[in-house]
Parts: structure tokens; sequence; C-alpha cells
């Protein structure tokens, strides 16, 4: 393993955090000195390469992280990455969860340190597997228990009964080969358009880890590895002066998780540039598919469940740089403005029916700022549900209904989930 030395800077700027510790992180910090952890040291504010985190148990390899309402989901998703990269295991809190229920996240911390599932929500579920000795071989890792409201964007969730990282297509495809096709497998990206249900999710749930994210450039198009973030995607794209990709800018998921969704903005989508995608079926079996294989309408695509994109090759038209950036720079800005990026959501919750758009039925129905237990419609965009710090999925998926039947009472019209909905309540 690579061992990434902190910088200078990074020292100093850990001294700075520690004399500016946040009053969840010094209830975190002294939950974390006073309890009793057997021999488990935690240090604050620890450079690991170009991060400084919050928490760390050198010894276990276990961060802590207390994460704030400026938090950015998307930098938080790339940082875990790199962090899980180097052989960490990262557990994060909210500050509101962390000064609301510090029980909670005591009795969290303890399983994650006893080895067990990391969060008090996480349930095991049923699943024809008996044990991990069912399932195949990999050279990979599989963690079972896992928990999604660890790492997806609206930080809710059950437990994944396993979640399995493969070393690579031909590691995933002979793991799949060998599964038992009774077995369910769900792949998941960053989660940015996922609610997992409180009772988890029975079967395999596949992350395809860093080594799934490598992005190059092959004459006019880009190859991009299917863990890639959008943004990594159209950055790509523009420092090869390759225009047409600029849209990725502002979808934050994997290159994977926008074939499937055939993710879009501004007018494009992934059916405008997909070439071709590499699929791993769920048989074990690898196809690289046509564009025109994949069935895009809107939001969506006809890839079967259980079918995992491991790269595709999108095309883009020579452009100039400057403008390619310039447009970047604008949806960036716009999206700042109009969304609740620094949230924890889940992106456009109900599709725009034909000649509506989503965000204004719900709106016109009275639901902006409508709440259910901890979850809101948010007050800056009304097709966006927002975690406050203290949703549950239930509550989540409970205030979507709730404005799906106020919007048909009011207007007649049928809202359709965009939000992918798995698992058991
Ligand atoms: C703030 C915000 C803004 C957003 N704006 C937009 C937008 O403008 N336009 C838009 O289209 N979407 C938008 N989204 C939604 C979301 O970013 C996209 O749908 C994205 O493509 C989902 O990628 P993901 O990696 O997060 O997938 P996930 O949410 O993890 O999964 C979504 C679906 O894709 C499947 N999937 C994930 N990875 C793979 C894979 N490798 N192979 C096969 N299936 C896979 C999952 O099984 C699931 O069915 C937004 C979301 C947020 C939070």
């Amino acid at each position: 393993m690579i061992r990434h030395r902190p910088s200078e800077g990074a020292v100093d700027r850990a001294r700075e955090l520690r004399a500016t510790m946040t009053e969840a992180e010094l209830k975190l910090w002294s939950m974390l000195r006073g309890k009793s952890l057997g021999d488990t040291k935690f240090r604050r504010q620890a450079p690991i390469g170009r991060y400084i985190v919050d928490f760390l148990a050198p010894a276990t390899k276990l961060v802590i992280e207390a994460d704030g309402g400026q938090h950015s989901v998307e930098a938080d998703a790339e940082r875990t990455a790199f962090l899980e990269a180097q052989g960490y295991r990262v557990l994060r809190f909210g500050n509101a969860e962390i000064l609301r229920e510090p029980d909670a996240v005591w009795r969290s911390i303890e399983a994650a340190l006893r080895g067990d599932h990391p969060h008090p929500l996480a349930a095991r579920v049923a699943s024809p597997l008996q044990g991990e000795e069912a399932l195949p071989p990999l050279a990979g890792s599989v963690e079972a228990g896992a928990s999604f409201a660890d790492f997806i964007w609206f930080r809710t969730g059950g437990a994944a009964e396993w979640l399995v990282r493969p070393r690579d297509a031909a590691d995933l495809a002979q793991f799949l080969g060998a599964l038992d096709p009774a077995v369910p497998v769900f792949p998941v990206g960053v989660g940015s358009n996922l609610i997992v249900r409180d009772g988890g999710l029975a079967g395999v749930t596949i992350r395809l880890p860093k080594s799934f994210a490598k992005v190059s450039i092959e004459g006019d198009t880009v190859r991009t590895g299917a863990a890639a973030m959008g943004i990594t995607v159209a950055s790509a794209a523009r420092d090869a002066a390759l225009a047409g990709l600029e849209f990725l800018r502002g979808i934050p998921g994997t290159a994977g998780g926008a074939v499937r969704m055939n993710a879009g903005a501004y007018g494009r989508d992934v059916a405008d540039i997909l070439v071709e995608a590499t699929v791993v079926r769920r048989d074990g079996r690898i196809e690289t598919l046509p564009g025109s294989a994949f069935g895009f309408s809107y939001r969506h695509s006809a890839l079967p469940d259980g079918d995992i994109v491991v790269e595709a090759l999108f095309r883009g038209q020579p452009g100039d740089k400057a403008v390619i950036a310039a447009e970047m720079d604008r949806i960036a800005a716009e999206r700042e403005a109009s969304q609740p990026l620094r949230s924890r959501t889940g992106g456009s919750t109900f599709k725009n029916p034909p000649g509506h758009k989503a965000w204004a039925l719900v709106d016109a129905a009275g639901c902006r700022g409508l709440m259910v237990g901890g979850a809101q419609v948010s007050e800056k965009h009304t097709n966006f549900l927002i975690n406050t710090g203290t949703a549950t999925s239930a509550d989540i998926e409970a205030l979507g209904e709730e404005v799906r039947t106020r919007v048909k009472a009011q207007s007649g019209v049928e809202l359709e989930w965009e939000i992918q909905r798995v698992g058991k309540a």
C-alpha cells in the first residue's frame, strides 16, 4: 500500500483545527477520550495524505468524522473513497446526530470497533445466504452488514447484507458467475438518487472501488471507469478540449449510475453521448454494448436489475477549452444557487410529468417546507427532499408519498418517483 505522508501545511492546519473544534466535535472528542474503549486510542485532527480527518484510531484504522451543515456530500464521497483505498474505515455522523443522539452514536462506534455493522439502524435482513461461506471467493473485499447510511447522499437506511467491492471487472465477473442465481444483486454508486429503506437490503450490494474510477481520453471520446464521478469525467473532457459533456459537471453521482439512470441536465443526457458501455451481467458474462442497446428514455435505461456497468465510452466534439470551462462554471454556479447541494438529499425526487415541472406542481400543492419526522421538502428547490439530520428512510419515503397525495388532489397529476427506493421497510 502507498503511504501518504502529511505535508508540513497539513500538520499546521491540523493544529489550527484542533484549536477551533465545533461543539459537535468537542462532544465527540469528550466521548472518545472519556469512555472505555479497551486499548483503542483516538487522535483528533489527524492528517492522512491531503486530508485531515476529525478522529483517528491508528491501531484499528478507524476514522470518525463529524459532518457540519456546510459539508459537501460529493466531496465527502471522494474523501471517503480515498481513505478506504488506504485501508481506513470511515464512520460519519451529522453534527445534529452527535448533539441530539450521543448514545446511538456511541453504540455505532462501539459496534465498529468490535467489527460489527457500524450503524444502529442497520438490521440484518432475510436472505437465501447462510453465511459468508455461501459467497464465492473474491480477490476484492466483502463486508457483512455494511451501513448504507455511512456513504449514500441521504445518510439514512439500513445495512447491506453483503457489501462486495470487486478488485476489477474479471474479479466481479467470476464472482457473479459463481454466485447462486437466487441471490439478489444490487449495484450502488454514491447513492445520489437512492433511498435504502431502514430494514436494509438483502443479498449482495456491489460497490465499485477507486480502481474502477480511471478516466482517459481516446481521440474525441472519454473512456471512464463506472466509479468515476460526473465532475471528474466532465473535467477530463474539458482538459482535452472536448465539448458536449459539460452537463455531467452538475450530476453528483458516478458514471455507472449516470448510465443506469440516463442522467441529464440542460437538454442533454447520457443517451446523447454514450458510444458504448461494458457491463458485467448478473450471470458473470462481460459484454460491451453500443449505446443504442440500453433502451434509454427519460431518466431510465432498460439495463436489467443485477447487471453492472463497469466502464463507459462517451463522445465529445472538439471545442474551445475556455468556452467549455466557462459553461462548467456556469452550471456549478446555477446549481449552487438553485439546489440544496450541501444537504443530505437524493436529487430530483419525482420525474417531470409530460408538460409539467414536478417542482412547480409540488409548490402549487403547498408542500414547500413540509415535514414528516426529520425529512423536509427543500425550501430551496421543491423537487428535493432533505434529511434535516434525524430523518429515517421511512420519514423520507412517507414525505414523498404525502407530496404525491397532495399534488394529485390539487392538480390531478400523479407524480412518479425518480429516486430509486430499495430494501425492506
Ligand atoms: C444534488 C443533486 C443533484 C442532482 N442533479 C441531477 C440532474 O441534474 N440530472 C440527473 O439526471 N440526476 C441528478 N441527480 C441524481 C443523481 O445524481 C443521478 O441519477 C446519478 O446518475 C446517480 O448516480 P449514483 O452513482 O449516485 O447512483 P446511485 O444513486 O447509487 O444509484 C442509482 C441507480 O443506479 C444504479 N447503479 C449505480 N451504479 C451502477 C452501475 N455501476 N451499474 C449499474 N447500475 C448502477 C443503482 O442500482 C440504482 O438503481 C442529482 C442528485 C443530487 C443529490
